[in-house]
Protein backbone atom coordinates (compact mmCIF):
# COMPACT_ATOMS: atom_id res chain seq x y z
CA UNK A 1 0.00 0.00 0.00
CA UNK A 2 1.04 3.52 -0.70
CA UNK A 3 -0.11 6.07 1.68
CA UNK A 4 -0.03 9.98 1.06
CA UNK A 5 -1.41 12.76 2.96
CA UNK A 6 -3.66 14.91 1.68
CA UNK A 7 -2.89 18.84 1.89
CA UNK A 8 0.52 18.10 3.79
CA UNK A 9 2.16 21.08 2.18
CA UNK A 10 -0.53 23.33 3.22
CA UNK A 11 0.56 22.28 7.04
CA UNK A 12 4.01 22.62 6.17
CA UNK A 13 4.10 26.46 4.49
CA UNK A 14 1.66 27.10 7.11
CA UNK A 15 2.86 26.28 10.47
CA UNK A 16 6.32 25.51 9.19
CA UNK A 17 8.78 22.87 8.53
CA UNK A 18 9.65 21.67 12.35
CA UNK A 19 5.93 21.27 12.90
CA UNK A 20 5.75 19.80 9.80
CA UNK A 21 8.06 16.59 10.54
CA UNK A 22 6.35 15.95 14.43
CA UNK A 23 2.88 15.38 12.32
CA UNK A 24 4.82 12.98 10.44
CA UNK A 25 6.35 11.04 13.04
CA UNK A 26 3.09 11.16 14.91
CA UNK A 27 1.69 9.30 11.85
CA UNK A 28 4.19 7.75 11.32
CA UNK A 29 3.99 5.64 15.03
CA UNK A 30 0.36 5.35 14.20
CA UNK A 31 0.50 3.53 10.86
CA UNK A 32 3.54 1.48 13.21
CA UNK A 33 0.37 -0.04 14.77
CA UNK A 34 -1.19 -1.50 11.71
CA UNK A 35 1.77 -3.37 11.00
CA UNK A 36 2.62 -6.80 13.02
CA UNK A 37 5.56 -9.85 12.11
CA UNK A 38 7.68 -9.28 8.97
CA UNK A 39 5.18 -6.19 7.73
CA UNK A 40 7.25 -2.92 6.84
CA UNK A 41 5.95 0.44 7.26
CA UNK A 42 8.87 3.00 5.26
CA UNK A 43 9.03 6.40 4.30
CA UNK A 44 9.71 6.73 1.03
CA UNK A 45 10.34 10.45 1.34
CA UNK A 46 7.86 13.90 1.79
CA UNK A 47 5.08 13.11 2.95
CA UNK A 48 4.69 9.76 1.11
CA UNK A 49 4.54 6.10 3.05
CA UNK A 50 4.60 2.30 1.93
CA UNK A 51 3.24 -0.08 3.85
CA UNK A 52 4.29 -4.09 2.65
CA UNK A 53 1.52 -6.20 4.73
CA UNK A 54 1.74 -9.41 4.41
CA UNK A 55 -0.65 -12.75 4.98
CA UNK A 56 -3.95 -11.43 4.33
CA UNK A 57 -6.42 -13.65 3.30
CA UNK A 58 -9.09 -12.21 1.68
CA UNK A 59 -10.84 -9.11 0.62
CA UNK A 60 -12.86 -8.03 3.70
CA UNK A 61 -9.65 -7.90 6.07
CA UNK A 62 -7.51 -5.89 3.33
CA UNK A 63 -10.72 -3.77 3.03
CA UNK A 64 -10.77 -3.47 7.05
CA UNK A 65 -7.39 -2.82 7.36
CA UNK A 66 -7.48 0.39 4.59
CA UNK A 67 -10.34 1.69 6.47
CA UNK A 68 -8.40 1.45 9.52
CA UNK A 69 -5.13 3.37 8.17
CA UNK A 70 -7.89 5.89 6.79
CA UNK A 71 -9.32 6.55 10.04
CA UNK A 72 -5.27 6.83 11.71
CA UNK A 73 -4.27 8.71 9.32
CA UNK A 74 -7.12 11.54 9.58
CA UNK A 75 -7.31 11.36 13.49
CA UNK A 76 -6.78 15.04 14.59
CA UNK A 77 -2.45 15.28 15.74
CA UNK A 78 -2.39 17.20 19.43
CA UNK A 79 0.85 19.19 19.34
CA UNK A 80 1.62 21.80 22.24
CA UNK A 81 -1.93 21.90 22.91
CA UNK A 82 -3.03 22.45 19.32
CA UNK A 83 -5.08 19.73 16.82
CA UNK A 84 -3.88 19.34 13.07
CA UNK A 85 -6.05 17.54 11.27
CA UNK A 86 -4.99 15.69 7.60
CA UNK A 87 -5.97 13.13 5.42
CA UNK A 88 -4.20 10.32 3.49
CA UNK A 89 -4.87 8.67 0.21
CA UNK A 90 -4.25 4.98 -0.30
CA UNK A 91 -3.43 3.30 -3.31
CA UNK A 92 -3.20 -0.98 -2.82
CA UNK A 93 -2.13 -3.24 -5.22
CA UNK A 94 -2.49 -6.97 -3.97
CA UNK A 95 0.45 -9.99 -4.57
CA UNK A 96 -0.06 -12.52 -5.99
CA UNK A 97 -3.09 -11.51 -8.13
CA UNK A 98 -0.77 -8.73 -9.06
CA UNK A 99 2.06 -11.19 -9.84
CA UNK A 100 4.30 -7.87 -10.40
CA UNK A 101 8.06 -7.69 -9.88
CA UNK A 102 8.88 -5.68 -6.29
CA UNK A 103 9.33 -2.27 -8.20
CA UNK A 104 5.95 -2.79 -10.19
CA UNK A 105 3.89 -3.30 -7.12
CA UNK A 106 5.04 0.03 -6.28
CA UNK A 107 4.68 1.98 -8.92
CA UNK A 108 0.80 0.47 -9.16
CA UNK A 109 -0.06 1.06 -5.96
CA UNK A 110 1.37 4.62 -6.31
CA UNK A 111 -1.16 4.40 -9.48
CA UNK A 112 -4.12 3.46 -7.37
CA UNK A 113 -2.90 5.89 -4.95
CA UNK A 114 -3.32 8.98 -7.44
CA UNK A 115 -6.98 7.44 -8.44
CA UNK A 116 -7.70 7.80 -5.07
CA UNK A 117 -6.91 10.93 -5.02
CA UNK A 118 -8.83 12.27 -8.24
CA UNK A 119 -11.26 10.55 -6.75
CA UNK A 120 -11.80 12.94 -3.71
CA UNK A 121 -8.86 11.86 -1.21
CA UNK A 122 -9.19 10.35 2.08
CA UNK A 123 -10.22 7.09 0.29
CA UNK A 124 -8.42 4.01 -0.89
CA UNK A 125 -8.18 2.71 -4.42
CA UNK A 126 -7.23 -0.94 -5.29
CA UNK A 127 -5.18 -1.41 -8.45
CA UNK A 128 -7.03 -2.92 -11.53
CA UNK A 129 -4.19 -5.04 -13.58
CA UNK A 130 -7.01 -5.78 -16.65
CA UNK A 131 -7.86 -2.28 -15.97
CA UNK A 132 -4.04 -1.50 -16.38
CA UNK A 133 -3.04 -4.25 -18.90
CA UNK A 134 -6.03 -2.64 -21.31
CA UNK A 135 -5.12 0.70 -20.83
CA UNK A 136 -1.53 -0.06 -21.73
CA UNK A 137 -2.50 -2.30 -24.65
CA UNK A 138 -4.37 0.72 -25.99
CA UNK A 139 -1.99 2.83 -25.97
CA UNK A 140 0.74 0.54 -27.54
CA UNK A 141 -1.77 -0.02 -30.44
CA UNK A 142 -2.55 3.31 -30.57
CA UNK A 143 1.40 4.16 -30.83
CA UNK A 144 1.42 1.59 -33.06
CA UNK A 145 -1.33 2.53 -35.37
CA UNK A 146 0.69 6.10 -35.71
CA UNK A 147 3.26 4.48 -36.82
CA UNK A 148 1.59 2.54 -39.17
CA UNK A 149 -0.15 5.30 -40.78
CA UNK A 150 3.08 7.15 -41.13
CA UNK A 151 4.73 4.19 -42.85
CA UNK A 152 1.97 3.39 -45.10
CA UNK A 153 0.79 0.23 -43.62
CA UNK A 154 -2.74 1.26 -44.09
CA UNK A 155 -5.03 0.24 -47.13
CA UNK A 156 -8.69 0.79 -48.75
CA UNK A 157 -10.53 -2.71 -49.82
CA UNK A 158 -13.26 -1.68 -51.63
CA UNK A 159 -16.11 -3.83 -51.85
CA UNK A 160 -18.97 -3.66 -54.79
CA UNK A 161 -22.85 -2.45 -53.97
CA UNK A 162 -24.83 -3.65 -57.25
CA UNK A 163 -28.47 -3.03 -58.23
CA UNK A 164 -30.20 -6.37 -58.42
CA UNK A 165 -33.17 -6.02 -60.55
CA UNK A 166 -30.42 -4.25 -63.14
CA UNK A 167 -27.69 -6.20 -62.63
CA UNK A 168 -25.58 -2.80 -62.59
CA UNK A 169 -22.47 -1.71 -59.67
CA UNK A 170 -23.48 1.16 -58.59
CA UNK A 171 -20.84 1.57 -56.13
CA UNK A 172 -17.99 0.73 -53.97
CA UNK A 173 -17.54 0.97 -50.19
CA UNK A 174 -14.11 2.06 -49.01
CA UNK A 175 -13.22 -0.53 -46.40
CA UNK A 176 -9.78 0.01 -44.29
CA UNK A 177 -7.47 -2.95 -43.55
CA UNK A 178 -3.97 -2.65 -41.71
CA UNK A 179 -1.27 -3.96 -43.51
CA UNK A 180 0.22 -5.20 -40.00
CA UNK A 181 3.90 -6.12 -40.84
CA UNK A 182 4.21 -9.14 -37.98
CA UNK A 183 0.33 -9.76 -37.62
CA UNK A 184 -0.91 -9.42 -41.43
CA UNK A 185 -3.96 -8.24 -42.87
CA UNK A 186 -6.35 -6.67 -40.26
CA UNK A 187 -9.73 -5.81 -39.82
CA UNK A 188 -11.04 -2.62 -38.80
CA UNK A 189 -12.37 -3.88 -35.74
CA UNK A 190 -9.59 -5.00 -34.18
CA UNK A 191 -7.97 -1.43 -34.16
CA UNK A 192 -10.65 1.08 -34.73
CA UNK A 193 -12.77 0.63 -31.88
CA UNK A 194 -9.66 1.31 -29.51
CA UNK A 195 -8.84 4.73 -31.21
CA UNK A 196 -12.70 6.09 -31.86
CA UNK A 197 -12.01 8.52 -28.58
CA UNK A 198 -8.65 9.68 -29.67
CA UNK A 199 -7.47 12.38 -32.03
CA UNK A 200 -5.69 9.53 -34.10
CA UNK A 201 -9.32 8.55 -36.10
CA UNK A 202 -9.77 12.10 -37.30
CA UNK A 203 -5.86 11.76 -38.88
CA UNK A 204 -6.97 8.08 -40.55
CA UNK A 205 -10.56 9.61 -41.15
CA UNK A 206 -8.83 12.34 -43.33
CA UNK A 207 -5.96 9.82 -44.99
CA UNK A 208 -9.22 7.68 -45.92
CA UNK A 209 -11.05 10.55 -47.25
CA UNK A 210 -7.90 11.76 -49.63
CA UNK A 211 -6.74 7.92 -50.30
CA UNK A 212 -10.26 7.22 -51.76
CA UNK A 213 -10.05 10.51 -54.07
CA UNK A 214 -7.18 9.21 -55.34
CA UNK A 215 -8.51 6.17 -56.31
CA UNK A 216 -11.36 7.74 -57.84
CA UNK A 217 -9.42 10.41 -59.67
CA UNK A 218 -7.39 6.96 -60.86
CA UNK A 219 -10.37 5.12 -62.06
CA UNK A 220 -11.66 8.20 -63.05
CA UNK A 221 -8.84 8.71 -65.77
CA UNK A 222 -9.17 4.80 -66.73
CA UNK A 223 -13.05 5.23 -67.73
CA UNK A 224 -14.32 3.97 -64.56
CA UNK A 225 -16.80 6.27 -62.77
CA UNK A 226 -18.09 4.28 -59.77
CA UNK A 227 -19.07 6.40 -56.92
CA UNK A 228 -17.18 5.46 -53.82
CA UNK A 229 -18.42 5.46 -50.24
CA UNK A 230 -16.23 6.29 -47.39
CA UNK A 231 -16.95 5.51 -43.68
CA UNK A 232 -16.88 8.53 -41.06
CA UNK A 233 -16.35 8.05 -37.42
CA UNK A 234 -18.27 10.14 -35.02
CA UNK A 235 -15.48 11.86 -33.42
CA UNK A 236 -14.23 13.13 -37.03
CA UNK A 237 -17.81 13.84 -38.33
CA UNK A 238 -18.12 15.66 -35.10
CA UNK A 239 -14.82 17.92 -35.49
CA UNK A 240 -15.54 21.82 -36.56
CA UNK A 241 -13.79 21.72 -39.33
CA UNK A 242 -15.31 18.39 -40.90
CA UNK A 243 -16.56 20.31 -43.71
CA UNK A 244 -13.44 22.17 -44.34
CA UNK A 245 -11.56 19.38 -44.40
CA UNK A 246 -13.58 17.68 -46.84
CA UNK A 247 -13.97 20.70 -48.99
CA UNK A 248 -9.63 20.91 -48.72
CA UNK A 249 -9.42 17.26 -49.78
CA UNK A 250 -11.74 17.75 -52.75
CA UNK A 251 -10.10 20.67 -54.08
CA UNK A 252 -6.90 18.53 -53.99
CA UNK A 253 -8.29 16.33 -56.56
CA UNK A 254 -9.70 18.58 -59.19
CA UNK A 255 -10.46 15.70 -61.70
CA UNK A 256 -13.05 14.09 -59.34
CA UNK A 257 -16.15 14.98 -59.14
CA UNK A 258 -17.64 15.07 -56.41
CA UNK A 259 -20.94 13.32 -56.88
CA UNK A 260 -18.95 10.44 -56.48
CA UNK A 261 -17.66 10.69 -53.19
CA UNK A 262 -20.46 9.68 -50.77
CA UNK A 263 -19.96 9.08 -47.30
CA UNK A 264 -21.60 6.71 -44.85
CA UNK A 265 -22.39 8.23 -41.07
CA UNK A 266 -23.09 5.57 -38.73
CA UNK A 267 -26.59 5.83 -37.01
CA UNK A 268 -25.20 6.47 -33.74
CA UNK A 269 -22.99 9.08 -34.62
CA UNK A 270 -25.50 11.36 -36.03
CA UNK A 271 -27.65 10.66 -32.84
CA UNK A 272 -25.49 12.62 -30.54
CA UNK A 273 -26.12 15.86 -32.13
CA UNK A 274 -28.71 15.55 -34.72
CA UNK A 275 -28.62 19.88 -35.92
CA UNK A 276 -24.42 19.71 -36.00
CA UNK A 277 -24.84 16.53 -38.47
CA UNK A 278 -27.90 18.07 -40.47
CA UNK A 279 -26.11 21.17 -41.19
CA UNK A 280 -23.00 19.08 -42.25
CA UNK A 281 -24.80 17.34 -44.28
CA UNK A 282 -25.91 20.25 -45.96
CA UNK A 283 -23.39 22.33 -46.15
CA UNK A 284 -21.57 19.23 -47.89
CA UNK A 285 -24.26 18.79 -50.79
CA UNK A 286 -24.04 22.10 -52.04
CA UNK A 287 -20.26 20.92 -52.90
CA UNK A 288 -22.02 17.45 -54.28
CA UNK A 289 -21.32 14.95 -51.59
CA UNK A 290 -24.28 12.61 -50.72
CA UNK A 291 -24.74 10.59 -47.46
CA UNK A 292 -25.88 7.43 -46.28
CA UNK A 293 -26.83 5.88 -42.80
CA UNK A 294 -24.91 3.25 -42.03
CA UNK A 295 -26.01 -0.20 -39.69
CA UNK A 296 -29.80 1.46 -40.29
CA UNK A 297 -32.10 -0.42 -37.59
CA UNK A 298 -29.07 -0.95 -34.92
CA UNK A 299 -28.72 2.68 -32.96
CA UNK A 300 -31.93 4.16 -30.91
CA UNK A 301 -33.08 6.28 -33.52
CA UNK A 302 -36.83 7.30 -33.00
CA UNK A 303 -39.47 8.30 -36.43
CA UNK A 304 -38.38 12.22 -35.55
CA UNK A 305 -34.43 11.16 -36.07
CA UNK A 306 -35.38 10.30 -39.90
CA UNK A 307 -37.20 12.98 -40.67
CA UNK A 308 -34.23 14.98 -38.78
CA UNK A 309 -31.40 13.74 -40.64
CA UNK A 310 -31.79 13.86 -44.18
CA UNK A 311 -29.37 11.17 -45.88
CA UNK A 312 -30.34 9.95 -48.90
CA UNK A 313 -29.61 6.57 -48.43
CA UNK A 314 -30.26 3.81 -45.52
CA UNK A 315 -28.36 0.73 -45.31
CA UNK A 316 -30.26 -1.83 -43.44
CA UNK A 317 -27.83 -3.50 -40.99
CA UNK A 318 -26.39 -6.76 -41.74
CA UNK A 319 -27.43 -8.21 -38.76
CA UNK A 320 -31.23 -7.67 -39.73
CA UNK A 321 -30.13 -9.52 -43.30
CA UNK A 322 -28.42 -12.18 -42.39
CA UNK A 323 -31.54 -14.17 -40.65
CA UNK A 324 -33.89 -12.52 -43.37
CA UNK A 325 -34.54 -16.16 -44.72
CA UNK A 326 -35.21 -18.16 -41.09
CA UNK A 327 -36.46 -15.66 -38.78
CA UNK A 328 -40.11 -13.94 -39.73
CA UNK A 329 -39.45 -11.60 -37.33
CA UNK A 330 -36.24 -10.30 -39.05
CA UNK A 331 -38.13 -10.50 -42.43
CA UNK A 332 -40.63 -8.13 -40.58
CA UNK A 333 -38.08 -6.18 -39.34
CA UNK A 334 -36.24 -5.49 -42.88
CA UNK A 335 -39.86 -4.85 -44.58
CA UNK A 336 -40.88 -2.27 -41.94
CA UNK A 337 -36.93 -0.59 -42.87
CA UNK A 338 -37.96 -0.36 -46.52
CA UNK A 339 -41.36 0.75 -46.10
CA UNK A 340 -40.06 3.33 -43.75
CA UNK A 341 -37.41 4.51 -46.74
CA UNK A 342 -39.64 3.91 -49.32
CA UNK A 343 -42.36 6.60 -47.27
CA UNK A 344 -39.15 9.25 -46.88
CA UNK A 345 -37.91 8.87 -49.92
CA UNK A 346 -34.85 7.38 -49.30
CA UNK A 347 -32.81 4.81 -50.97
CA UNK A 348 -32.59 1.26 -49.23
CA UNK A 349 -28.95 -0.84 -49.67
CA UNK A 350 -28.83 -4.11 -47.79
CA UNK A 351 -25.80 -5.01 -46.28
CA UNK A 352 -24.22 -8.31 -45.38
CA UNK A 353 -25.84 -10.28 -48.70
CA UNK A 354 -24.81 -13.80 -48.50
CA UNK A 355 -26.92 -15.73 -50.78
CA UNK A 356 -28.96 -15.42 -54.03
CA UNK A 357 -31.61 -16.18 -52.31
CA UNK A 358 -31.38 -13.43 -50.08
CA UNK A 359 -31.03 -11.13 -52.44
CA UNK A 360 -34.32 -12.54 -54.65
CA UNK A 361 -36.05 -11.76 -50.90
CA UNK A 362 -34.83 -8.19 -50.79
CA UNK A 363 -35.90 -7.66 -54.56
CA UNK A 364 -39.19 -8.91 -53.91
CA UNK A 365 -39.65 -6.62 -50.64
CA UNK A 366 -38.56 -3.67 -52.81
CA UNK A 367 -34.86 -3.09 -51.40
CA UNK A 368 -32.69 -3.19 -55.21
CA UNK A 369 -29.33 -2.00 -54.10
CA UNK A 370 -27.50 -5.00 -51.95
CA UNK A 371 -23.85 -5.22 -51.08
CA UNK A 372 -22.64 -8.53 -49.11
CA UNK A 373 -19.89 -11.80 -49.20
CA UNK A 374 -22.81 -13.13 -51.89
CA UNK A 375 -21.99 -10.56 -54.54
CA UNK A 376 -18.21 -10.16 -53.87
CA UNK A 377 -16.15 -9.62 -50.56
CA UNK A 378 -13.80 -6.25 -50.38
CA UNK A 379 -10.89 -6.68 -52.53
CA UNK A 380 -8.13 -4.78 -53.14
CA UNK A 381 -8.37 -1.38 -55.68
CA UNK A 382 -6.16 -3.08 -58.35
CA UNK A 383 -9.11 -6.06 -58.39
CA UNK A 384 -11.70 -3.63 -58.87
CA UNK A 385 -11.68 -3.12 -62.88
CA UNK A 386 -11.49 -6.59 -63.90
CA UNK A 387 -13.83 -7.79 -61.40
CA UNK A 388 -16.67 -4.98 -62.88
CA UNK A 389 -15.99 -5.55 -66.32
CA UNK A 390 -16.46 -9.22 -65.70
CA UNK A 391 -19.50 -9.00 -63.15
CA UNK A 392 -22.03 -11.61 -63.92
CA UNK A 393 -25.62 -10.76 -61.60
CA UNK A 394 -26.92 -13.91 -60.31
CA UNK A 395 -29.55 -16.02 -62.70
CA UNK A 396 -31.84 -15.94 -60.00
CA UNK A 397 -32.26 -12.70 -60.01
CA UNK A 398 -33.10 -12.16 -63.45
CA UNK A 399 -35.56 -14.02 -62.98
CA UNK A 400 -37.59 -12.02 -60.46
CA UNK A 401 -36.67 -8.31 -61.91
CA UNK A 402 -39.49 -7.99 -63.57
CA UNK A 403 -41.79 -8.48 -60.60
CA UNK A 404 -43.37 -6.19 -58.31
CA UNK A 405 -45.07 -7.22 -55.27
CA UNK A 406 -47.27 -5.93 -53.58
CA UNK A 407 -47.23 -5.03 -49.57
CA UNK A 408 -50.58 -6.52 -49.03
CA UNK A 409 -49.47 -10.00 -50.24
CA UNK A 410 -46.12 -9.31 -47.62
CA UNK A 411 -48.24 -11.85 -45.15
CA UNK A 412 -47.52 -14.67 -48.06
CA UNK A 413 -43.92 -14.48 -47.96
CA UNK A 414 -43.84 -14.32 -43.80
CA UNK A 415 -45.73 -17.88 -43.98
CA UNK A 416 -42.97 -19.45 -46.52
CA UNK A 417 -40.38 -18.60 -43.56
CA UNK A 418 -42.97 -19.75 -40.16
CA UNK A 419 -43.22 -23.07 -42.28
CA UNK A 420 -39.39 -23.46 -42.71
CA UNK A 421 -39.33 -22.35 -38.81
CA UNK A 422 -41.91 -24.68 -37.48
CA UNK A 423 -39.99 -27.37 -39.19
CA UNK A 424 -36.81 -26.52 -38.33
CA UNK A 425 -37.80 -26.68 -34.56
CA UNK A 426 -38.75 -30.31 -34.66
CA UNK A 427 -35.42 -31.04 -36.33
CA UNK A 428 -33.97 -29.30 -33.13
CA UNK A 429 -35.90 -31.48 -31.17
CA UNK A 430 -34.45 -34.51 -33.05
CA UNK A 431 -30.81 -33.00 -32.35
CA UNK A 432 -32.22 -33.25 -28.15
CA UNK A 433 -33.39 -29.70 -27.80
CA UNK A 434 -36.60 -28.85 -26.20
CA UNK A 435 -39.43 -28.64 -28.50
CA UNK A 436 -40.40 -24.90 -28.63
CA UNK A 437 -43.81 -25.58 -30.32
CA UNK A 438 -47.08 -26.02 -28.23
CA UNK A 439 -49.58 -28.98 -28.15
CA UNK A 440 -51.93 -26.56 -30.18
CA UNK A 441 -48.79 -25.97 -32.85
CA UNK A 442 -47.80 -29.25 -33.16
CA UNK A 443 -50.78 -31.49 -33.78
CA UNK A 444 -53.55 -29.19 -34.69
CA UNK A 445 -52.49 -27.55 -38.58
CA UNK A 446 -55.38 -24.38 -37.67
CA UNK A 447 -52.80 -23.62 -34.51
CA UNK A 448 -49.22 -22.88 -36.30
CA UNK A 449 -48.48 -19.63 -37.96
CA UNK A 450 -48.45 -20.63 -40.76
CA UNK A 451 -52.69 -22.28 -40.48
CA UNK A 452 -53.38 -19.24 -38.98
CA UNK A 453 -52.24 -17.07 -42.04
CA UNK A 454 -53.26 -19.90 -44.60
CA UNK A 455 -57.22 -19.72 -43.06
CA UNK A 456 -57.46 -15.98 -42.88
CA UNK A 457 -55.51 -14.21 -45.01
CA UNK A 458 -54.38 -16.63 -47.41
CA UNK A 459 -57.33 -18.07 -48.04
CA UNK A 460 -59.30 -14.42 -48.46
CA UNK A 461 -56.94 -13.51 -50.78
CA UNK A 462 -55.82 -16.33 -52.70
CA UNK A 463 -58.68 -18.74 -52.49
CA UNK A 464 -59.48 -19.09 -55.59
CA UNK A 465 -55.71 -19.85 -57.02
CA UNK A 466 -54.91 -23.93 -57.74
CA UNK A 467 -51.49 -23.11 -56.51
CA UNK A 468 -53.24 -22.12 -52.67
CA UNK A 469 -55.60 -25.09 -52.99
CA UNK A 470 -53.03 -27.67 -53.55
CA UNK A 471 -51.19 -26.12 -50.05
CA UNK A 472 -53.90 -27.81 -47.73
CA UNK A 473 -53.35 -31.36 -48.50
CA UNK A 474 -49.39 -31.16 -47.96
CA UNK A 475 -50.14 -28.98 -44.74
CA UNK A 476 -52.38 -31.30 -43.09
CA UNK A 477 -49.53 -34.03 -43.67
CA UNK A 478 -47.15 -32.54 -41.88
CA UNK A 479 -49.23 -32.13 -38.92
CA UNK A 480 -49.78 -35.43 -38.63
CA UNK A 481 -46.19 -35.98 -38.97
CA UNK A 482 -44.75 -33.64 -36.87
CA UNK A 483 -46.39 -35.47 -33.67
CA UNK A 484 -45.43 -39.18 -34.82
CA UNK A 485 -41.98 -37.85 -35.28
CA UNK A 486 -42.06 -36.82 -31.63
CA UNK A 487 -43.93 -39.88 -30.43
CA UNK A 488 -41.21 -41.86 -31.77
CA UNK A 489 -38.23 -40.12 -30.22
CA UNK A 490 -40.15 -39.91 -27.17
CA UNK A 491 -40.37 -43.63 -27.15
CA UNK A 492 -37.00 -44.14 -28.29
CA UNK A 493 -37.61 -45.29 -31.64
CA UNK A 494 -34.75 -42.80 -33.25
CA UNK A 495 -34.28 -45.51 -36.38
CA UNK A 496 -38.37 -44.85 -37.46
CA UNK A 497 -38.23 -41.16 -36.34
CA UNK A 498 -35.28 -40.74 -38.55
CA UNK A 499 -37.10 -41.63 -41.54
CA UNK A 500 -40.00 -39.86 -40.65
CA UNK A 501 -38.01 -36.64 -40.46
CA UNK A 502 -36.98 -36.72 -44.05
CA UNK A 503 -40.89 -37.46 -45.20
CA UNK A 504 -41.55 -34.43 -43.55
CA UNK A 505 -38.36 -32.90 -45.31
CA UNK A 506 -39.87 -33.42 -48.67
CA UNK A 507 -43.22 -32.23 -47.77
CA UNK A 508 -41.35 -29.03 -46.50
CA UNK A 509 -40.34 -28.94 -49.79
CA UNK A 510 -43.20 -29.39 -51.75
CA UNK A 511 -44.64 -26.59 -49.40
CA UNK A 512 -42.59 -24.00 -50.14
CA UNK A 513 -42.55 -25.09 -54.05
CA UNK A 514 -46.29 -24.53 -54.11
CA UNK A 515 -45.68 -20.97 -52.38
CA UNK A 516 -42.88 -20.44 -54.67
CA UNK A 517 -45.34 -20.87 -57.28
CA UNK A 518 -48.39 -19.20 -55.80
CA UNK A 519 -45.92 -15.97 -54.90
CA UNK A 520 -44.76 -15.45 -59.09
CA UNK A 521 -48.58 -16.15 -59.82
CA UNK A 522 -49.24 -13.20 -57.56
CA UNK A 523 -46.61 -11.13 -58.29
CA UNK A 524 -47.00 -11.50 -62.23
CA UNK A 525 -50.68 -11.66 -62.04
CA UNK A 526 -50.52 -14.11 -64.72
CA UNK A 527 -49.09 -17.48 -64.77
CA UNK A 528 -46.53 -18.56 -66.91
CA UNK A 529 -45.98 -22.05 -67.86
CA UNK A 530 -42.85 -22.38 -69.49
CA UNK A 531 -41.29 -21.06 -66.72
CA UNK A 532 -42.48 -23.48 -64.05
CA UNK A 533 -41.51 -26.24 -67.21
CA UNK A 534 -37.79 -25.27 -67.00
CA UNK A 535 -37.70 -26.71 -63.38
CA UNK A 536 -36.79 -23.77 -61.89
CA UNK A 537 -38.78 -23.60 -58.70
P1 LIG B 1 -19.64 -1.16 -42.32
O1 LIG B 1 -19.39 0.21 -42.81
O2 LIG B 1 -21.04 -1.52 -41.98
O3 LIG B 1 -19.04 -2.11 -43.42
C1 LIG B 1 -19.55 -3.36 -43.74
C2 LIG B 1 -18.78 -4.45 -43.07
O4 LIG B 1 -19.43 -5.68 -43.30
C3 LIG B 1 -17.37 -4.63 -43.61
O5 LIG B 1 -16.59 -5.13 -42.56
C4 LIG B 1 -17.58 -5.71 -44.64
O6 LIG B 1 -16.41 -6.43 -44.95
C5 LIG B 1 -18.57 -6.58 -43.94
N1 LIG B 1 -19.38 -7.35 -44.86
C6 LIG B 1 -19.75 -7.03 -46.11
N2 LIG B 1 -20.51 -8.00 -46.65
C7 LIG B 1 -20.64 -8.95 -45.71
C8 LIG B 1 -21.32 -10.21 -45.67
O7 LIG B 1 -21.96 -10.64 -46.63
N3 LIG B 1 -21.25 -10.92 -44.53
C9 LIG B 1 -20.56 -10.46 -43.45
N4 LIG B 1 -20.53 -11.21 -42.37
N5 LIG B 1 -19.91 -9.28 -43.45
C10 LIG B 1 -19.94 -8.54 -44.57
P2 LIG B 1 -15.17 -4.50 -42.22
O8 LIG B 1 -14.45 -4.12 -43.46
O9 LIG B 1 -14.51 -5.41 -41.25
O10 LIG B 1 -15.56 -3.16 -41.50
C11 LIG B 1 -16.24 -3.16 -40.28
C12 LIG B 1 -16.67 -1.78 -39.89
O11 LIG B 1 -15.54 -0.94 -39.63
C13 LIG B 1 -17.43 -1.04 -40.99
O12 LIG B 1 -18.77 -1.46 -41.01
C14 LIG B 1 -17.26 0.39 -40.56
O13 LIG B 1 -18.18 0.73 -39.56
C15 LIG B 1 -15.87 0.38 -39.95
N6 LIG B 1 -14.93 0.92 -40.95
C16 LIG B 1 -14.41 0.31 -42.04
N7 LIG B 1 -13.59 1.14 -42.70
C17 LIG B 1 -13.61 2.31 -42.03
C18 LIG B 1 -12.98 3.58 -42.23
O14 LIG B 1 -12.26 3.82 -43.19
N8 LIG B 1 -13.23 4.55 -41.30
C19 LIG B 1 -14.05 4.33 -40.24
N9 LIG B 1 -14.24 5.32 -39.37
N10 LIG B 1 -14.67 3.16 -40.03
C20 LIG B 1 -14.46 2.16 -40.91
MG1 LIG C 1 -20.18 1.40 -44.06
MG1 LIG D 1 -22.78 -1.31 -42.03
Amino acid sequence: MLLDLDGFKNLNDRYGHALGDRVLVAIAQRLKQVARGSDVVARLGGDEFALLLRGLPHMDKVERLAERILSLTSAPCEIDGKRYELTGSLGITLFPLDSADPDTLLRHADQAMYQAKEGGRNRYHLFDAEQDQQAQTRRQLLDRLATGLAADELVLYYQPKVNLRTGQVIGLEALLRWRHPEQGLLLPGSFLPHVEHHDLIVEIGEWVARQALAQLSTWNKAGLAVPVSINVAARQLLQGDFVDCMRHCLEDFPGVPPGLLEIEILESAALENTRHVRGVIEACWSMGVSFSLDDFGTGYASLSYLRDIPAETLKIDQSFVRDVLEDSDDLTLVEGIIGLATAFRRTVVAEGVETPEQGVLLMRLGCDIAQGYGIARPMPAADIPAWVAAYQPDPQWALWADTHWEMSDFPLLVAQYDHIKWVRRILLYMDGAALQLSPGELCDHHQCRFGHWYYSHGRRRYGHLLEFQELEPIHIAVHQLGPSIVELRKSGNQERAREQVHELLALKDQILEKLGALQHCVATAVTEPAFFQAGLF
